[in-house]
């Protein structure tokens, strides 16, 4: 198990000469034996985060703030110490859309092979390989197999057994079921449980909020680059304080209730020059005069949560 600090986190991308604030101040901790999820539309800044705390952002992204691993802070860490001691080793990430970047003319075997010696693996290289893709109930025989021989949910659970063949203690998983279909999206689930019950710590990003309270014991609820609500996941599920937080659980659709799926309007503001006030402050139903101003961040029982109505 593994803890996680994220301390007034701020990553900026320049592009095109502009100045895009894609995670602005975030804070929030994951303690051991915890698992979190990161809920937001596209564009809010959860892929960013995942990949600040993987020290794997593009060479046009400025990163500010501390982040806690273990104790350690490993912003300031040059990369050569991070890979040695950290990456794949401590925590390791399932990127998004990474089962399409399985190379076609390469078995799954000689892929595997690629990422221990490029970790410098010492160990068995079979003992591990074989390990690796038993935790994801794969068969060995499909190490013989090229990508496009295996079907897309056997092609996940390559990836995250590529992800877990250092024994990693936290797991970053990126919308892990995405392009999925309901039932590998469920098995895929269900591995990431299991993952869990044996003692990995996940941390989940995801645009679906009812997939993150699958697993989750906390969550981060993003918008426009800030978490605008954050603590235990059965709170926010029961309790949601957020009008953003509200809208995105009313989206999803229940097999036991025939209410209608209440569409959010409107956009989320840019993030070249987002506004000094609440950023939800254009879709939300409830915005008053006072929320043109920042909102303040108001103590939950188990978080926070930026909201004006809350203070
Ligand atoms: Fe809505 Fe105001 Fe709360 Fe923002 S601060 S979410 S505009 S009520």
């Amino acid at each position: 198990m593994v803890t996680l600090s994220v301390n007034d986190l701020v990553v900026r991308y320049q592009s095109q000469g502009k100045d895009v604030q894609a995670v602005d101040h975030v804070s929030f901790s994951c303690k051991d034996n915890e698992s979190i999820g990161i809920a937001g539309e596209s564009g809010c800044g959860k892929s960013t985060l995942g990949l600040a705390i993987m020290k794997t952002l593009q060479g046009n992204a400025s990163v500010a703030g501390e982040i806690l691993l273990d104790g350690r802070s490993i912003l300031p860490m040059p990369d050569t110490e991070f890979t040695k001691e950290i990456r794949w080793k401590k925590v390791s990430m399932v990127f998004q859309g990474a089962m399409n970047s399985l190379d076609p003319v390469f078995t799954i075997k000689k892929q595997f092979e690629e990422i221990l010696k490029k970790h410098n693996f010492g160990g068995d290289h079979k003992q591990a390989i074989e390990y690796a893709m038993s935790s994801v109930g794969l068969a060995h025989s499909v190490l013989d197999k090229y990508p496009h021989e295996i079907s897309g949910g056997m092609k996940q659970r390559v990836i995250i057994a590529m992800a877990l063949i250092l024994k990693p203690k936290m797991l970053i998983a990126d919308e892990p079921t995405t392009a999925l279909d309901v039932l590998v999206q469920a098995q895929i689930m269900i591995l990431l449980k299991k993952l869990k019950k044996e003692g990995l710590s996940i941390m989940l990003i995801s645009h679906d909020l009812g997939i993150i309270s699958e697993i989750a014991e906390k969550v981060g609820i993003m918008y426009a680059g800030q978490i605008v609500e954050f603590g235990n996941m059965e709170d926010i599920y029961k309790n949601p304080k957020h009008p953003y937080t509200i809208a995105l659980l009313d989206s999803i659709p229940k097999l036991n209730e025939t209410k209608k799926i209440i569409p959010l309007k409107g956009n989320p503001p840019s993030l070249v020059n987002p506004p000094s006030g609440c950023r939800f402050y254009d879709r939300c139903p409830q915005a008053m005069e006072k929320c043109k101003k920042e909102p303040p961040k108001i103590k939950t029982a188990s978080g926070f949560v930026m909201c004006w109505l809350h203070e």
